[in-house]
């Protein structure tokens, strides 16, 4: 069984290397092996008959010749839709549950390498101590801290070194997890009535790997013992020189719950920053994402959206993705500035009604909060400008779209990493925090009605 998952796994990355990310999700990814106990045909349920019907027409000769180059020549495929999957489950009794083919998934992206990484200015240094450390895990630097902001592509990289690792190195045992999965894994080992079994499983989890990988360290949480679990982990690991890498949106210098001695065990390896990617390194992943997801855009049209999305790559593949969509939508082979354009106004006629400017807004918040423009600007630290200079930052970011350079600059030169937090912050609280909503909603009213 253990074979057949892998083979599975194999089957998969390979596919979704091959077709677009829509295609690869809508069909390849729903499939699952019902049956393959003859060695000679391979029965994969679909969730529709229109879907099954789509793998046939369009996409069966992918199927096929991944199956035949990973599962062996000759090995046919049967595609069953969720009636025919019933009938043959009652007919034959396949020796496989679902769970069989779920449990060894590769927790790596695949498209998540090296390879696809594009290498800029804004990145090099960190790109050549992820690849340092993928190459020679627990001899190079140990800790890896990285850390940068949002979309930036600190878990492109945690995944790329996993990816790399398993590759050349099938034999070591390498771990990722988000700080929160950590955190919860403990949660529940403590929870347990034999608590000395689980918390054994759970070292057993962590502390038997060569290689750990934790992601978003920042929101370790205040729990002590959280934190205290996680020190031991790190000490066993480093003491026997197993890899550790670790990302952060922020330096650990700036992680507020952070105690102190893990804080300095963060930094006794290699600690570096993402920095954000100017503008021919936007350009570059931009072309190498039409390549991965095989769509075709005029020069001009993707050097537009590279000087107009500048704050972070996953908005950039947004804007990318919608632009391709449209353009596929109208039956056109190649993306415009025209469809440009179409997916440009959507955004700002949401999300900028009025049409106002950062003057505008910032007086709007300034009437709102009954504070002074140079207030707002300058760099009082107290609660009263702080907040209100925040959701000025975050509006202007968000109605506006301009670059946290530009911002920085009309906020009295601030850094763009403040304004960046600054957004952040906001952009984060406004989901949960009903103040932040009214004042927010009630100052887009304000200029709505000029
Ligand atoms: P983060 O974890 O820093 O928030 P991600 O690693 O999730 O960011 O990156 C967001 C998206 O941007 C991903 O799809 C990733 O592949 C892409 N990305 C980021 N930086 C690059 C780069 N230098 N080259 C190619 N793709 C990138
Ligand atoms: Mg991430």
């Amino acid at each position: 069984m253990q074979e057949l998952n892998k083979l599975w796994q194999q089957l998969m990355d390979k596919l979704e290397l091959s077709v677009s990310n829509v295609s690869f999700v809508m069909w390849f990814k729903p499939l699952k092996v019902v049956d393959f106990s003859d060695n000679k045909t391979l029965f994969l349920s679909t969730k529709s008959s229109f879907a099954k019907n789509q793998i046939l027409k369009n996409y069966f000769d992918k199927l096929k010749s991944g199956v035949e180059e990973i599962f062996g020549e000759g090995v046919e495929i049967e595609i069953l839709d969720p009636n025919e999957e019933k009938d043959y489950l009652t007919k034959n009794k396949p020796n496989l549950t679902k769970n069989d083919v779920e449990t060894t998934k590769n927790p790596f992206n695949p498209k998540y390498t090296f390879g696809n990484f594009v290498v800029g200015k804004c990145n090099q240094t960190v790109y050549a101590a992820s690849r340092a450390v993928a190459e020679n895990p627990g001899k190079s630097f140990n800790p890896l801290f990285i850390y940068g902001g949002v979309g930036l592509g600190k878990t492109h990289l945690l995944h790329a070194i996993g990816n790399y690792i398993r590759e050349a190195s099938p034999q070591m045992k390498v771990k990722y997890v988000t700080c929160e999965q950590f955190t919860n894994d403990y949660i529940e080992s403590l929870g347990s009535s034999i608590k000395n079994k689980t918390n054994s499983q759970f070292r057993e989890k962590y502390r038997n790997v060569d290689v750990l990988i934790v992601d978003d360290i920042q929101f370790i949480s205040k729990k002590t013992s959280t934190q205290e679990e996680f020190f031991h982990t790190f000490n066993d690991l480093y003491q026997f020189g197993k890899q550790i890498i670790i990302a952060s949106d922020r330096p650990p210098k700036d992680i507020e719950t952070l105690e102190d001695r893990l804080r300095s065990r963060f930094t006794m390896g290699l600690i570096q920053d993402l920095q954000p990617p100017d503008f021919e390194t936007r350009v570059a992943i931009l072309r190498k994402k039409c390549q991965l997801e095989k769509c075709s855009i005029t020069d001009e049209a993707l050097n537009f959206i590279a000087d107009h999305v500048d704050s972070n790559v996953r908005e950039l593949e947004g804007m990318l993705s919608k632009v391709c969509f449209l353009s596929n939508l109208i039956g056109k082979n190649e993306a415009d500035i025209n469809d440009v354009r179409e997916a440009f106004s959507d955004k700002y006629d949401e999300k900028n009604e009025g049409g106002s400017n950062a003057d505008q807004i910032i007086k709007a918040v300034c009437d709102y909060f009954d504070i002074s423009k140079d207030d707002i600007t300058g760099k009082k630290k107290n609660k009263e400008i702080v907040e209100p200079r925040m959701i000025a930052i975050f509006m202007i970011s968000e109605m506006l779209e301009l670059p946290l350079v530009t911002i920085g600059k009309i906020f009295g030169g601030r850094d763009h990493t403040t304004i960046m937090h600054s957004r952040d912050k906001i952009s984060s609280e406004i989901k949960t925090n009903r103040k932040i909503q009214t004042f927010v909603s009630e100052i887009k009213k304000m200029l709505k009605s000029g």
